[in-house]
């Protein structure tokens, strides 16, 4: 196969480097409806994630005077700078963007970060993300279409587990449309979809310990088909689950976010 684009994507062409998760978006329509739901304002901050030959990033462009990105592939730079060069101001941070600290990026504001993911550290960059939650009005991802559904899924769904209740503590989680093999280049195996997720306010939220959270989240569907009480043994006590209200005998999955963080937030019994 060749690497050569429809002839409506935007960008330039390079071959795609599959240990960077790389699959560039070549069809027009789907570009377009991202940067509809992006629907930039004049003084956002802008920062897109992994912008690749640019097929998300020029289109941003032309609609909004600057852009910041963040590219690991040192390969992309120069040809991603020529290509933004007449359409306005594009910053490139060329880090890994798990290194990249994103709160300089907001200023004294708040960044909206946009990306086609590289699917292989989707996870890891979406609670990288988290960890900046307050400096993030929303984000705007195309993720593998799986990832979205776990992201968004109800309590009692079975893809409801530690990434839905994680990512919905702290943001308002809307899967937005799908997105076939097709549109990309190459295509990968399976289809995607792109998803918004808007920080809640960090004061709102409730998490009294964002580590202790964590812990019980991971322990609860460690083991998902186990009760609540034999999944978290030695985790949370009979007494805790007592002061949070949550019976012991059911299931992670049937939990509701404030329930985990109920659970999270009864303080430990003082040791004697
Ligand atoms: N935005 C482009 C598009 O839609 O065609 C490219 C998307 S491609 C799925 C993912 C992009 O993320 C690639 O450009 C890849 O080089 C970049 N990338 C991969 N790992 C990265 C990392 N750790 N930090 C920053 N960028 C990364």
């Amino acid at each position: 196969m060749t690497s050569s684009h429809s002839p409506s994507a935007p960008g330039f062409t390079a071959p795609a480097k599959k240990q960077l998760g790389q699959h560039f978006l070549a069809d027009r329509s789907y570009i377009d409806k991202i940067v509809l739901a992006v629907n930039p304002k004049d003084d956002d901050r802008l920062v897109e994630i992994g912008p690749g030959q640019g097929a998300i990033t020029l289109p941003l462009l032309r609609r909004h005077p600057r852009l910041t990105v963040i590219e690991f592939d040192r390969d992309l730079i120069a040809p991603l700078t020529a290509a933004a060069e007449p359409l306005g101001e594009l910053t490139i941070v060329h880090r890994d963007v798990l290194q990249v600290d994103f709160t300089p990026l907001a200023g004294d504001g708040q960044i909206r970060l946009v990306g086609n993911l590289p699917y292989n550290i989707s996870s890891p960059i979406l609670f990288h993300a988290m960890e900046h939650a307050a400096v993030i009005r929303d984000m705007h991802f195309m993720l593998q279409k799986e990832v979205v559904d776990r992201m968004a899924a109800d309590p009692g769904s079975k893809v409801y587990g530690r990434l839905s209740v994680m990512l919905q503590a702290w943001c308002k989680v809307t899967s937005l449309f799908v997105v076939p093999p097709g549109a990309f280049r190459p295509p990968p195996k399976v289809d995607s979809a792109v998803v918004r997720l808007v920080p809640r306010d960090p004061a709102t939220v409730g998490i009294l310990d964002r580590k202790r959270f964590a812990e019980v989240v991971r322990s609860a569907f460690g083991q998902r088909r186990k009760t609540l009480r034999n999944a978290l043994n030695g985790v949370v006590t009979t007494e805790q689950f007592e002061a949070a209200g949550v019976r012991s005998d059911a299931r992670a999955e049937q939990l509701e976010v404030a329930q985990f963080i109920a659970l999270a937030n009864v303080p430990r019994a003082e040791s004697a």
